[in-house]
């Protein structure tokens, strides 16, 4: 393997890191959900408790979603999780196909 090329798969695993560690963030999020409801639940002021638990969740889970969406595929360089202007969470770049796990083998 040449220098050019270890550098480019030094980039891609970098790359594959930061898009999984994005998504690790967005999977912890949606299952912090429940315990945060039920924290906001058994506090004595429950109701307001519960709206602004809720309300920092969307504001969080809308950076969450943001961040996926902007996290750039290493190879091609297009956004990751972006067909056209839709989001979608998958494991392959809609662009060039690349694998979440390609830097796994
Ligand atoms: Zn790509």
């Amino acid at each position: 393997m040449s220098s050019t090329e270890e550098l480019n798969a030094q980039e891609l695993a970098a790359g594959l890191k930061k898009i999984r560690r994005r998504r690790w963030f967005l999977w912890f999020l949606i299952i912090a959900y429940l315990p945060l409801m039920i924290l906001a639940l058994r506090s004595p002021q429950s109701g307001q408790a519960v709206v602004a638990a809720f309300f920092i969740w969307v504001l969080v889970l809308i950076v969450a979603v943001a961040l996926m969406s902007l996290a750039r595929c290493p190879r091609c360089g297009n956004c990751f999780h972006m067909n056209g202007y839709l989001f979608r969470p998958v494991r392959k770049c809609f662009s060039c196909g690349l694998h979440l796990n390609a830097d796994k083998k």
